[in-house]
């Protein structure tokens, strides 16, 4: 337990440092029982709990509150690999484990688990099932939420709830693990999992395209998908002002193509069959795209170290953003086909509100997700670009729901996105989601001022 301020900082902001906030304790707990422990005394004396994993989130859900009342309960002496079952494809993790950590612990059982995010290095297993993370190849393998089996929870009361089943099928009734999966740690404490494993990769192709806009890539999805089946494992859409932020800030980083423009797509193939021919296919597939127009310039990693380099240009890009200074970030899904549209809208109405905004454009195009940031122009001043959140949140926000979108597809709410949430979920909605937490949490204790907002009758809409 750590009640120094000192050693608590760190468990006290966020990634971005956007968020800061007090509590009375950190409290790291090494087991499951230890967890309920702790959680007992703080639910007898009515005190607030913080489950924290890796503090990657880019939401504030893992930060208390400034009142100083909470306990932050960071699970990250949690992480052991408690049984791998090859032949079920299936392991069982606890909480605290890395996402790095879970996947070495899959390539050591001639495995693969696919969730892969630029964070994995300090996100943990309760971090990414608590905000359904999703990554970069959510277009084959799906998110956390299609990659969970069963759960290990802690519940407010203390109570221990083992639902750590390796099954595929299981209808008895309603699926709990689901209510945990995503509710950013309002519902209870996530211990351990049990994940589905998939045959070992072994053989990957990846090539940085330029495409001439956005709908262009969104065909060229479909016709990779039509040639190159579910081999189609990552599709990412980056914007020219994200890539040239990389291309800025990030040592060693260098121009993919010599004739890129305003979009490129970062393409990867992958297959767990060795006689696969994986270059050859992706080359074909290409060359048949330019053929139709969809493709300019490209090039198709060579070997590990090129496929590596590209894609570090794709993963840099939060990096470089963060060096660069201050931005407004909106993490929204919108249906795949309707992407062109947003974006061709998102942007005459920003230019009309904000000229010298930069927008830097970026995301999982496969999945409908785009990760729609907004940088400060050169000359601004931060506070006063700052300000500006409400209104370009308003443009964007409502742009996507316009769009039947969403304005959340993997990070989450926290603190970030919990008072939207009143202006795009009907009240039915609320109400539904109210009766869970008020089910599980009738005092209010996990994680609070996370994701539900206090009830304000007068700001409801439907
Ligand atoms: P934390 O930040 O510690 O917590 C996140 C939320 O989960 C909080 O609400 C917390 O209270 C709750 N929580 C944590 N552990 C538990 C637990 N055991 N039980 C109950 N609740 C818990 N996310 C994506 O989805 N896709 C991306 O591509 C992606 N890229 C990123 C790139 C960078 C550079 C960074 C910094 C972040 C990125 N993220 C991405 C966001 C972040 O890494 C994920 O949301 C991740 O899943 C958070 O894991 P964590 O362990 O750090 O959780």
């Amino acid at each position: 337990m750590l009640t120094d301020a000192k050693e608590m900082a760190p468990y006290l902001s966020d990634w971005r440092g956007r968020y800061h906030g007090a509590a009375c304790a950190v409290v790291r707990p090494g087991t499951t029982q230890e967890v309920a422990a702790v959680v007992r005394l703080c639910a007898a004396a009515g005190v607030p709990m913080v489950p924290q994993g890796g503090n990657t989130g880019l939401c504030g859900g893992a930060t208390p509150d400034g009142g100083g009342r909470a306990v932050v309960l960071s699970l990250g002496r949690l992480d052991r690999v408690r049984a791998v079952d090859a032949d079920n494809n299936t392991i069982m993790i606890e909480a605290g484990c890395t996402l790095a950590g879970l996947q070495q612990a899959a390539i050591a059982a001639d495995r693969f688990f696919p969730l892969s995010l630029a964070s994995e290095g300090s996100c943990t297993v309760g971090g990414n099932l608590s905000t359904n993370a999703g990554g970069v190849q959510v277009l084959r393998y799906g998110n956390m939420r299609e990659l969970t089996l069963g759960l290990e929870a802690v519940l407010p009361d203390g109570r221990i709830w083992n639902g750590l089943r390796g099954l595929r099928k299981d209808n008895t009734g309603y699926d709990l693990k689901q209510l945990f999966i995503g509710a950013e740690g309002t519902l209870g404490f996530i211990t351990a999992a049990v994940l589905k494993l998939f045959p070992a990769i072994r053989q990957r192709a990846t090539a940085w395209v330029a495409v001439p806009d956005p709908g262009a890539a969104v065909r060229l999805l479909g016709m990779m998908r039509a040639v190159c089946s579910d081999r189609v494992t990552a599709f990412e859409l980056i914007g020219g002002t994200a890539l040239g932020l990389v291309l800025q800030h990030i040592p060693g980083a260098r121009p993919p193509l010599q004739a890129g423009g305003e979009w490129s797509v970062l393409v990867e193939l992958s297959d767990s069959a060795c006689n696969a021919e994986l270059d050859t296919e992706l080359e074909r597939a290409l060359t048949l795209a330019s053929e139709q127009g969809l493709v300019g310039d490209a090039v198709v990693a060579g070997n590990l170290a090129q496929a590596e380099a590209l894609w570090a240009l794709r993963e840099n890009i939060s990096e470089a953003q963060r060096i660069e200074g201050i931005s407004i970030k909106h993490d929204i899904a919108i249906p795949v086909s309707r992407i062109p549209a947003f974006l061709e809208r998102a942007r005459a109405a920003l230019q009309h509100a904000w000229p010298d905004v930069r927008i830097v454009a970026f995301g999982h195009i496969g999945d409908g997700n785009l990760h729609y940031n907004l940088s400060k122009p050169a000359a601004a001043d931060n506070r006063k670009f700052i300000s500006r959140t409400p209104e370009v949140n308003r443009i964007v926000h409502d742009l996507v729901a316009g769009f039947d979108g969403s304005i959340s597809a993997e990070h989450g709410l926290g603190q970030l996105k919990r008072d939207e949430l009143l202006r795009y979920k009907s009240v039915v909605e609320m109400d539904m989601m109210r009766a869970v937490k008020q089910a599980l949490d009738p005092h209010g204790l996990m994680n609070p001022g996370k994701v539900l907002a206090p009830v304000r009758p007068e700001s409801r809409g439907d």
